[in-house]
């Protein structure tokens, strides 16, 4: 007999990656356009800029050997005041006005680390996370593993609804669950996968209310920026992150995977002071310190102008990709958005866009849109899979999410066609 294998119980709580499905069936299926995986644009990546800087970086042998050396669990103190200097850029403080956060700054592997690293740091099987409906999947997926229940709030084209988040708020307190809450997740930024962004008004007002209800203990806000930079018209308003003046309420999660390169899979967290000590203590056991290289290499790139630069340039690209697929649909689904049965958002910034479809209809990986999707050779991710389990979103299948990251702009306007073909079968099955 084969004895089993006795894995723990974080391991059986983790369920196979939903999107791993999918990215299988797009490997197995060439001709497939996927606006499923969200890739950044292919043409665009800084060949140019890093082979040049990591040049100039290897040809100073002082500087070559440091990089190549191990470096320290919270980053790099060069970088990290670097990252401050850019905040109080982004933020639009006075020069040195964020000197005290740099020992609060901790360099990550991609800002999905930071996200797990901040999940173990708080929470205990059956903690509480309140997300936003929808939600970015694979954040789900890192709660599942640590056990906690997230719990859906609405949102609207403002992005997460306080009022609706109040009266969960006091829903919790009324069933003596408040003291489970531990954190708020927000996706500040052209939110995967709604494309949208937390509305500035909101901003002042989520940290108010989270530390109205941090009664007995503090409730903390998660502010995943990962698409912060990425916007195509108007300023960026100040972050989530920006209105905690405190300091003791907001995590900030950044990353250069968007704005830069996902291969370099760096990113960067803001810490409230409590929690510094027990980020670093886990991150130690996970890999005491991200890439010391990459570290290097994207400091040199922000000191040069190629970051700057290449952000410029992403903007241009993903304005046009946005512009080529907002066309496809008003082009293949505009009379069905006028009729009232389907609709889909107008992103400002990122790479996504979230469709809603008529009601009953199944976009699920096992409904009939999918199969005919995959037939007429375009993959897209089931905006199921962006739902938590508990919150009055659950169980709705009648979304899908749109990447326009990869894919070239011919590409899109064709998989956009496609998608609109499967729909058209699906509606419309006798035709
Ligand atoms: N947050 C969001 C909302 C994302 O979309 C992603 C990447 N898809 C991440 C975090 C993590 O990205 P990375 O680890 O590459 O920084």
């Amino acid at each position: 007999m084969t004895p089993t294998i006795p894995l723990s119980a974080a391991a059986r709580r983790t369920g196979e990656p939903s999107i791993s499905v999918l990215m299988q069936r797009a490997l197995a299926e060439p001709r497939l356009i996927s606006l499923a995986a969200g890739f950044v644009d292919q043409a665009s990546l800084p060949v140019a800029a890093a082979s040049t800087t990591i040049a100039d970086l290897l040809a100073d042998p002082i500087e070559a050997r440091r990089a190549l050396q191990y470096g320290t669990t919270r980053g790099d103190l060069l970088f990290r005041s670097r990252l401050v200097d850019r905040l109080e850029r982004e933020e639009h403080a006075e020069p040195g006005a964020f000197a005290a956060i740099l020992p609060r700054v901790v360099v990550t592997t991609g800002s999905q680390q930071l996200l797990y690293l901040v999940a173990e740091a708080l929470l205990d099987p059956g903690d509480i996370v309140i997300v936003e409906e929808p939600t970015y999947f694979v954040f789900l997926g890192l709660l599942a593993t640590r056990g906690a229940v997230a719990v859906g709030v609405p949102t609207d084209a403002g992005g997460l609804r306080l009022d609706a988040l109040e009266a969960t708020l006091r829903d919790l307190e009324a069933s003596g669950r408040l003291d489970r809450v531990k954190l708020i997740y927000t996706i500040s930024e052209h939110g995967n996968p709604s494309g949208l962004s937390l509305a500035p008004g909101r901003r002042g007002a989520l940290v108010a209310l989270a530390e109205e209800y941090s009664k007995q203990q503090q409730i903390f806000i998660l502010e995943d920026a990962a698409y912060r930079g990425l916007t195509f018209s108007g300023d960026e308003p100040a972050s989530v992150w920006g209105r905690d003046e405190a300091g003791r309420t907001v995590i900030l999660a950044r990353t250069f995977s968007k704005t830069f390169s996902p291969g370099v899979k760096t990113g960067f967290g803001v810490l409230p002071e409590g929690l510094v000590g027990p980020v670093l203590a886990l991150k130690t056991n996970h890999d005491f310190g991200s890439s010391h290289f990459h570290q290097q290499f994207l400091d040199r790139a922000m000191a040069d102008g190629a970051y700057d630069r290449q952000i410029a340039r992403l903007v241009a690209v993903y304005r046009r990709k946005r512009d080529v697929v907002l066309g496809a649909l008003d082009e293949h689904l505009g009379p069905l958005e006028r009729e009232g049965s389907v609709s889909w958002t107008r992103p400002n910034g990122g790479i996504y866009v979230w469709l809603t479809l008529p009601e009953g209809l199944d976009a699920g990986p096992d409904g009939p849109l999918f199969d005919r999707c995959v037939e007429r050779g375009v993959l897209y991710v089931p905006g199921a899979y962006a739902f938590p389990a508990e919150g009055a979103a659950r169980g709705r299948s009648n979304h899908i999410r749109l990447c326009y990251g990869a894919p070239g702009e011919a590409e899109l306007a064709e998989g956009v066609a496609r998608l609109a073909a499967a729909l058209a079968d699906c509606l419309d099955p006798v035709a």
